[in-house]
């Protein structure tokens, strides 16, 4: 069967394929989405769903609160599943606490509201936080959650009210040609489409189109370990919860004047730092508790050696030092799964022009769900002309 020829083809349904779609039909655009899983099953649905641009450096922060903006919009508009109860970065000892109170100021420069809060202020918001982890803590009450399950659904319901907009599940786009009048294409199942321009947002799968763009060694593939856990009297952590190890690893405070000395001091070799572990917390509407989470890497030659299976010790580990943090009553883990990004060792992102049809798109590492909105609307003002 042939298709239509659409304005935009857009190869990949994760967030940052639909974000496209968002903007672009709202131009007037007419969009294919072409996935090739029903449902999709890749990192836009197995990540926290965390809207933290508090956590970026001031590009993707200022994506990042323009997605927060759009977000919201969508909320009232689209009844998109979106809670705003903040974000809180907690610290554990004194040179966390140094480099809040230095984030603090950095945000009143760039104009982004966050708060000190005491630890006494902390123990009234989270009850079950343990008094002796609490050193001191940075409150950002504009940040959002989502679930992205749930968001990712209520995005594509949303898009598909539109008249000029069509989704095709279940088709993997394994053959695209170009050239002057535009963009043809096939599916595995034989489908073929026709558009003037394509954008492949292909998530973590290297294989099916352009293998050779990817064959790349400033891209890695990260796996990453979550849990999800019940406990047996109901626990309030509301928000995004970001802990000690984050405030050392996240982006944003590399710009703290303390940054570079307290890196420093930190022993590289131990447990914690080989597996790439900080311990994160999202509360889930049913009262389950999102933690994690832990991150192995690989070049994509050699992605395979990561492995499909969970690493129980170190989910085991995950547990433990989210405890030393929440009282967690008859804790039990009830979910645990991997989810698996790519990123540029040395850029914020992976795009190519593969001719004047055709953009790649892909590799944005750990702040997909946070920034695509308003980065996929940055790249349609900037490099893809719409
Ligand atoms: C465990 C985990 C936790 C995370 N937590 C957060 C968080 O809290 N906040 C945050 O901001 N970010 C988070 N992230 C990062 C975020 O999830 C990713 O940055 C984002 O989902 C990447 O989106 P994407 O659209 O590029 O890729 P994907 O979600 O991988 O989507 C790509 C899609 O393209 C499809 N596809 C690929 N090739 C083809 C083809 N040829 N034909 C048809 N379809 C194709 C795939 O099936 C897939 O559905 C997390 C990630 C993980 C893994």
């Amino acid at each position: 069967m042939q298709a239509a020829n659409y304005d935009y083809i857009i190869v990949g349904g994760g967030i940052i394929g639909l974000s496209f779609a968002y903007h672009l039909i709202r131009e007037g655009r007419s969009v294919l989405l072409l996935e090739k899983d029903s449902p999709p099953v890749s990192a836009s649905v197995r990540n926290f769903g965390q809207i933290v641009p508090s956590g970026f450096g001031p590009t993707f922060q200022k994506f990042g609160r323009r997605s927060t903006e759009i977000y919201l919009q969508l909320r009232d508009d689209a009844g998109l599943p979106v809670r705003q109860q903040g974000s809180i970065y907690i610290a554990s000892d004194e040179e966390e606490g140094q480099l809040l109170i230095e984030m603090n100021h950095l945000n009143v420069k760039n104009g982004y509201y966050s708060d000190i809060l005491t630890p006494e202020d902390c123990l009234d918001i989270y009850p079950d936080l343990h008094p002796e982890y609490a050193h001191a803590a940075l409150f950002y009450p504009s940040e959002i959650q989502v679930d992205p399950v749930a968001t990712n659904a209520a995005l594509l319901k949303y898009l598909q009210s539109y008249q000029n907009f069509q989704y095709r599940p279940d088709q993997a786009v394994v053959k695209v040609r170009s050239n002057r009048f535009g963009v043809h294409g096939k599916t595995s199942s034989g489908f073929r489409f026709s558009g003037d321009k394509m954008l492949i947002c292909n998530g973590s799968d290297y294989q099916l189109l352009y293998p050779g763009e990817f064959d790349n060694d400033d891209l890695s593939l990260v796996k990453l370990q979550m849990l999800e856990v019940s406990t047996s009297t109901q626990v309030m952590i509301p928000g995004s919860v970001l802990t000690g190890w984050s405030i050392r690893r996240y982006e944003c405070f590399e710009n703290c004047p303390s940054y570079t000395a307290i890196k420093a001091q930190e022993d590289k070799s131990n447990y914690q730092h080989q597996n790439g572990v900080h311990i994160l917390f999202k509360q889930k509407e049913n009262g389950n508790i999102i933690i994690g989470d832990s991150h192995h890497y690989a070049n994509i030659a050699d992605r395979s050696t990561l492995g499909y299976e969970l690493d129980e010790a170190l989910n085991d580990f995950m547990l433990s030092e989210a405890l030393k943090i929440f009282n967690l009553p008859g804790v039990k883990v009830v979910k645990s799964w991997a989810g698996f990004y790519s990123q540029m060792k040395d850029k914020p992102y992976f795009y190519k022009e593969v001719d004047e049809n055709i953009h790649i798109i892909t590799a944005i590492g750990g702040k997909g769900m946070t920034a695509s909105f308003g980065f996929t609307e940055h790249l349609l003002e900037t490099k893809i002309n719409i």
